[in-house]
């Protein structure tokens, strides 16, 4: 073999040497595209993975939501927070589909974390049930809902637009655009087969998956059973006859008991007696000892009225310390006998770290103090309170309704409107009416602090001289007592509306405009409806009270009648009042002196009041110092 041979076989060897080099190192590529490859759908996966994770752990905290009995509102909420906090969305909400006069809207009943950020809803006033959805396309998205199929837009702005419809265009885009908020899905929720509403939820996403659609709808179907167990949870509760703390009956039971007792009374004439029981000083004990002690005493009174009943005897907790007992077939004789049993008792009974409890009782009789359910019940409330104000633990048999003096009947109403109502009166002028006991200098007291509240030019004693005026009138016009007495607790209670009235309006120094106007006119009239038309006892006082504003010419409100249609009893509170309003001072005139004030009655004699009316006032108050 030559030397070029030689070469030759070299080059073939270094030939097939790099060819196989080449070729392995081509696989070695393969190999490493491969793992690449699979490092990165792995990695997908993964993703996926603690995606689906993520979601079931939120399918599974709505579960222990569902699970907790809490009210519906509170679920909704942690629901749409749980699809915020752990999803990734910016916001969601659950809204309520509602139908009014100009159409289809979505109100949100639950809303995860600040809507927006703290501004918005700061800037608008508003709390999220405030807002109300009401975009262009919603007849497009309630077909949507027809179908049961998901919306989703980019149109951010159109949605936001309709929620604040008041806002600029460039608060709306940089709101948009500062929340980097891009899209939205609605998701229909239905309910007993008809449409609840809507899962709103925002992204900062362009768009959506379809996995992350197919969610939604798995999430969107959580909340439909949430709402159903909610409502049977609801439903359970509104059946159940007894109360959970006492074991003894609930007020729901009770009322139903008392109506069906009441009909077999009728039917078999026999009576029944109702006692009412109040825990003494129950805010003492809570504050002192705390509330599992205040719960304790509560305890103990119940057992006692089981240990005390009869098998056939009902013993209900009303709410909070308020017990009542029906007794059929028991006289308000055996009824006090009973209702002292009680109160020695519960009296005698050491309880730990608070010791002795006591109660305060009341005791009506049906076919004795009253023939109608309500009536009884309001009764022996009032002779409950007058064993409060008596000084309590002790027991008071309830007056028919006739038998109570005006008096009584005052009290009683003021003590409901104050337990009811938020005025703000000095605690210890309504703490005088427990005291009481028909005293009437404080009442006329009471009196005088509540018309304070909206008039600061009220005098003290303003109360007992309109009373004393509007008795005296009464009585130069042939009234009869039962009207006289009715008249009296009118005058006290008349602008007892008022005290709803917003203060500005009532400070106010320029001339009032035509809508404070109209405030100024109907708000304390539909205001004393709503405070004084659920106190039955007043029943009768309430068109005096309604009917004040009425002018003799029908030219007054708020019904334009005129001359003897309206009560006697309003006429003299009307003219009374206008009195008394003259020679105080207003933001906007000055006091008249006595004289001034008699000249105007007189003068709208035949317009505003009967010229007899004028007349006999003016010889009242002339005489009057
Ligand atoms: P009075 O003798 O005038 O009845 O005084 P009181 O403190 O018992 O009555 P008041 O109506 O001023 O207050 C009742 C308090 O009872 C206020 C409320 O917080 C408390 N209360 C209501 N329900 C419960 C309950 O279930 N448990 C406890 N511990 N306290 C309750
Ligand atoms: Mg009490």
């Amino acid at each position: 073999m030559g030397f070029f041979d030689g070469l030759r076989n070299i080059k073939k060897e270094i030939d097939r040497v790099e060819s196989s080099v080449y070729s392995g190192k081509q696989s070695l590529m393969e190999v490493y595209e491969r793992n690449v490859k699979l490092e990165a759908e792995i990695a997908a996966r993964t993703k996926e993975l603690d995606t689906a994770n993520r979601q079931m752990l939120t399918l599974q905290h709505i579960w222990d939501m569902m699970n907790s009995s809490k009210p519906l509102s509170s679920v909704l909420n942690a629901i749409v927070s749980s699809l915020q906090g752990e999803l990734g969305y910016l916001h969601s909400c659950i809204a309520k589909r509602l139908v009014d006069k100009d159409g289809i809207y979505l109100q949100l009943v639950a809303c995860s974390g600040e809507l927006f950020g703290d501004s918005f809803l700061e800037k608008f006033n508003c709390e999220p049930c405030d807002l109300r959805l009401k975009f262009p396309d919603i007849e497009e998205l309630s077909h949507t809902i027809e179908n049961n199929k998901i919306y989703y837009s980019n149109d951010i702005l159109t949605l936001l637009k309709s929620v604040v419809p008041d806002a600029s265009e460039e608060f709306i885009t940089e709101l948009a655009k500062a929340t980097n908020t891009k899209s939205y899905v609605l998701v229909p929720l239905a309910y007993k087969h008809s449409h609840f509403g809507s899962l709103l939820v925002f992204s900062s996403r362009e768009d959506a998956t379809e996995n992350e659609l197919n969610f939604l709808n798995l999430f969107a179907k959580q909340i439909e059973l949430a709402i159903t167990i909610a409502d049977l949870f609801q439903a359970v509760k509104e059946q159940a006859i007894t109360d959970g703390m006492t074991g003894l009956y609930n007020r729901r039971y009770f009322e139903e008991f008392i109506k069906k007792e009441a009909i077999r009374a009728n039917r078999q004439n026999q009576k029944f007696t109702v006692i009412g029981l109040d825990l003494d000083h129950l805010k003492k004990i809570n504050d002192k000892y705390g509330h599992n002690y205040g719960d304790l005493a509560i305890k103990a009174i119940a057992e006692v009225l089981k240990s005390s009943c009869r098998s056939i005897d009902i013993a209900a907790r009303m709410g909070g310390e308020e017990f009542n007992v029906i007794l059929p077939g028991v006289d308000s004789q055996g009824g006090l006998i009973f209702a002292e049993r009680i109160r020695k008792t519960i009296e005698s009974i050491s309880l730990e770290k608070i010791g002795h409890i006591t109660a305060s009782i009341g005791v009506g009789t049906y076919f004795e103090q009253s023939e109608d359910v309500d009536e009884l019940l309001e009764l022996v409330d009032n002779a409950m309170y007058h064993s409060k104000r008596n000084g309590r633990n002790q027991v008071t048999l309830s007056k028919p309704i006739t038998e109570t003096s005006w008096q009584e009947v005052a009290i009683a109403t003021f003590v409901d409107i104050l337990n009811k109502h938020q005025i703000p009166i000095n605690i210890n002028t309504s703490k005088l009416l427990e005291g009481m006991g028909g005293n009437n200098e404080t009442l006329y007291r009471v009196s005088d602090e509540l018309v304070s509240t909206y008039n600061p030019e009220h005098q003290e004693g303003g109360t007992k001289r309109k009373v004393i005026l509007a008795t005296l009138l009464a009585k130069r016009l042939d009234l009869p007592k039962e009207s006289i007495d009715k008249l009296k607790v009118a005058v006290l209670l008349y602008d007892i509306g008022n005290t709803m009235l917003p203060k500005e309006l009532l400070a106010k120094k320029e001339p009032l405009s035509e809508e404070d106007k109209v405030s100024i006119k109907q708000h304390p009239i539909i205001a004393a409806r709503e405070i004084l038309q659920p106190i039955s006892r007043i029943n009768d006082i309430i068109p005096i009270i309604e009917k004040h504003h009425e002018n003799w010419n029908g030219t007054g409100y708020p019904s334009n009648i005129s001359g003897e249609d309206i009560p006697t009893e309003s006429q003299i509170i009307l003219i009374i009042d206008s009195y008394f309003a003259l020679m105080e001072n207003r933001p906007y005139r000055a006091a008249m002196s006595k004289d001034e004030a008699i000249k105007t009655i007189l003068e709208e004699a035949n317009s505003k009041w009967s010229d007899k009316l004028a007349t006999e006032f003016v010889e009242i108050v002339k005489e009057d110092i």
